[in-house]
């Protein structure tokens, strides 16, 4: 499918040292693409260093550079610069000054962190989802979440059912894991990503599941669509299923940022426009 019509806005570059594809390259491919807008969104710096999956505060200069580098190389390209920011408790004086840095368009909250830091989707804590109950795992995140979208911090969520990605899911009627956000998503005016990197995990789904996108349309929470890719193979992909999931829940209509004034523009339709990119 075409991906004209569409944005990707949640896309990492090598300075988070777990990415390639330079802001450029990342660029050239949402071009052959047809992506409409492209907005990068890298693991947010920290005052000190914090852990080895993140762009240190002196790389915060070059990371505005690469991305300024592509606004002047793709004049016909609108390029927004977001961030992917880790919901961390007592963290607002660092992001206070970390708005003032720039000219941001957009910042994303998610959640990787747990309350006594276990980290909700690196591979090193495998074992603990062996040995917990996912109820337990589950219950933190969605706590933790819930008080990301109410800290009034973002423009939208990102992966919002993560703690699925290595197939630890709960028993039983999950909508009560997603009621409690999406109340926080309604009552803050805030929106969520669809996220196609759970189609490459092995949880092998889209972050949210359609339980929640489900509620979240009869809610009336704005949505977008975002590949957090890593790599420019991973620009866009997925996108037709994710088209496909959001339109089926009834949603007509996904939402883009420039310096945090968001704007509704209507979703293609699953499956439009030329085969075969
Ligand atoms: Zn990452
Ligand atoms: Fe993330
Ligand atoms: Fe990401
Ligand atoms: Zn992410």
């Amino acid at each position: 499918m075409s991906l004209a019509g569409l944005s990707d806005y949640h896309v990492h570059t090598p300075l988070c040292r777990h990415a390639q594809g330079w802001p450029v390259e990342m660029a050239e491919r949402a071009v052959a693409l047809g992506l409409t807008e492209l907005g990068f969104a890298d693991h947010n710096p920290m005052p000190e260093p914090f852990d080895d999956w993140r762009m240190l505060r002196e790389e915060l200069p070059r990371y505005l550079e690469e991305v300024e580098l592509v606004r002047c190389r793709f004049p016909k390209l609108p390029v927004r610069l977001g961030l992917e920011m880790d919901y961390l408790d007592g963290a607002e004086a660092w992001w206070e000054e970390l708005r003032g840095l720039a000219e941001w368009d957009f910042w994303i909250g998610s959640v990787h962190y747990l309350p006594g830091g276990m980290e909700v989707d690196n591979p090193k804590y495998l074992s603990r989802y062996r040995e917990a109950d996912p109820e337990e795992i589950w219950s933190l995140y969605w706590k933790q979440y819930e008080a990301c979208i109410r800290s009034g911090w973002f423009d939208f969520v990102g992966h919002p059912d993560l703690p699925k990605k290595f197939g630890f899911v709960p028993a039983g009627d999950l909508r009560r894991f997603y009621e409690p956000a999406i109340q926080a998503l309604v009552d803050t005016g805030i929106a969520y990503e669809v996220n196609t990197a759970g189609l490459r995990k092995d949880c092998r789904a889209l972050y949210p599941a359609r339980g929640f996108v489900e509620l979240a349309r009869e809610a009336g929470v704005p949505v977008l669509i975002n590949s957090d890719a890593h790599d420019p193979a991973e620009l866009g992909a997925g996108y037709a299923e994710a088209v496909a999931m959001l339109r089926e829940a009834g949603y007509r209509e996904v939402v883009r940022f420039e310096r945090r004034r968001r704007q509704s523009v209507p979703l293609p339709e699953s499956g439009s426009g030329t085969a075969g990119v």
